[in-house]
This record gives C-alpha cells, structure tokens and sequence, in this order.
C-alpha cells in the first residue's frame, strides 16, 4: 500500500476532501500555503491539514466519498 502526504480541507458544514497529494511532507506544507492562497479570496475558508494518507484511501475519496463525514478518516 503506497502512503502519500495529501492536504485534508475540512468544511464548516463538517465534511471533508483531501487533495494535492505528495511524495514527502515538505512538498504537502508548500501545497497547503498554495490551497490557503486560493481559499482565502472567497467567502468558504476551509481549516486545512497536511496528514499522511494511503493511495486508495485518496482515490476512494475523489470518486466515491464525496461529502465524506467519517470519523475515521486520516487526521494530522
Ligand atoms: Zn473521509
């Protein structure tokens, strides 16, 4: 199982994506300062997290899980 570093955006209605994924942690920090940029032009401010993620759990999350709320989700 491959695990990436990804950028966790969590919503204020309680949901949650991961995005940006990265080969090292240091790439996933400069990610989230680029996500942070983008987001705080607009009225929606996600909290945002870098956390360690598997490749299947983000694929499973960009397809499927959509408006994902479960609790047992990668956290940082
Ligand atoms: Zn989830």
């Amino acid at each position: 199982m491959r695990l990436l570093w990804a950028v966790r955006m969590d919503w204020p209605a309680g949901d949650h994506e991961f995005c940006c994924p990265s080969a090292d942690p240091e790439a996933a920090e400069k990610e989230l300062a680029g996500v942070a940029r983008y987001w705080a032009r607009g009225p929606m401010r996600p909290r945002l997290s870098v956390v360690r993620i598997s490749e299947r759990d983000l694929n499973l999350h960009t397809r499927a899980r959509k408006g994902c709320r479960a609790p047992d989700c990668p956290l940082p």
